[in-house]
């Protein structure tokens, strides 16, 4: 019996033996593992801060706008990058709005300088023949002088004044022509030819490029007259002749 009962009791002793070693390992590893904690107090923070900069870090790209620093940042970066570019627009727009008017002012100039310029052309485009003269027979008078009516515009003046284009054209003829004595014709640019007779002389030759109030003769009396003066003839396109001082009426000269 007693012999029985010690190998019941040899063989609990034997099964609870793991038991035992197992709780003591445990006690080991907790304790262990609390002595590793315990000298790790500084490891642990610096654990803890990696940590807190690698969560921080991942969660920047993650968080809202609103609770991300970084976001905001770029949030503020974007939003005074609409800012600078609003502002380019406005400034550009303004630019270009004052270049416009600029430009508007120039040509509002330009057109004024040109019509003044032309104005000026018109004037200066017709001028009056003679400075000083006198009429002395109309366009359509007749006389035991001419063959016909009067075909010009006869303006007496000293012999030798000076006779100038009364506009720019190119000279047709310049020589004697019979009863009109020395004479030149001008076409202008305008297309009318006109007669200058009686002349002392002649300053221009055929094929000459005249301006207005270019001298181009001097009043004479050659020709069929009684006195020096300017027979003034304006055919227009070389055709039959017209009243000079109506036709250059409408071009601003007053006979
Ligand atoms: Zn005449």
């Amino acid at each position: 019996m007693n012999q029985l009962l010690d190998r019941v009791r040899r063989q609990l002793v034997l099964q609870r033996q793991p038991l035992v070693r197992r709780a003591a390992s445990l006690t080991l590893v907790v304790g262990g593992a609390a002595v590793l904690v315990g000298a790790g107090q500084d490891d642990r923070h610096h654990v803890a801060a990696r940590a807190t900069a690698w969560q921080s870090a991942v969660a920047d790209t993650d968080k809202p706008i609103e609770t991300n620093p970084r976001a905001r940042a770029l949030s503020r970066d974007a939003s005074r990058t609409e800012r600078r570019d609003a502002e380019d627009v406005r400034l550009s727009r303004a630019a270009q709005r004052a270049r416009l008017t600029r430009e508007s002012a120039l040509r509002r100039d330009a057109r004024r300088a040109s019509d003044h310029a032309r104005a000026l052309e018109r004037r200066a485009a017709w001028t009056m023949p003679l400075t000083s003269f006198r009429t002395t027979s109309t366009f359509g008078l007749s006389s035991s002088l001419w063959s016909s009516t009067h075909t010009g515009l006869d303006l007496a003046a000293p012999e030798g004044t000076a006779i100038r284009s009364i506009a720019a054209g190119t000279v047709q003829e310049a020589g004697s022509a019979g009863a009109y004595g020395n004479r030149t014709i001008v076409r202008t640019d305008d297309g009318l030819d006109v007669w200058y007779c009686h002349q002392s002389r002649i300053d221009v030759d055929a094929g000459d490029r005249v301006t207005a109030g270019q001298r181009i003769g001097a009043v004479g009396s050659t020709g069929n007259v009684t006195g020096p003066h300017l027979h003034l003839e304006i055919r227009p396109g070389g055709g039959d002749p017209v009243d000079p001082a109506a036709t250059l009426a409408r071009r601003g000269l007053q006979f």
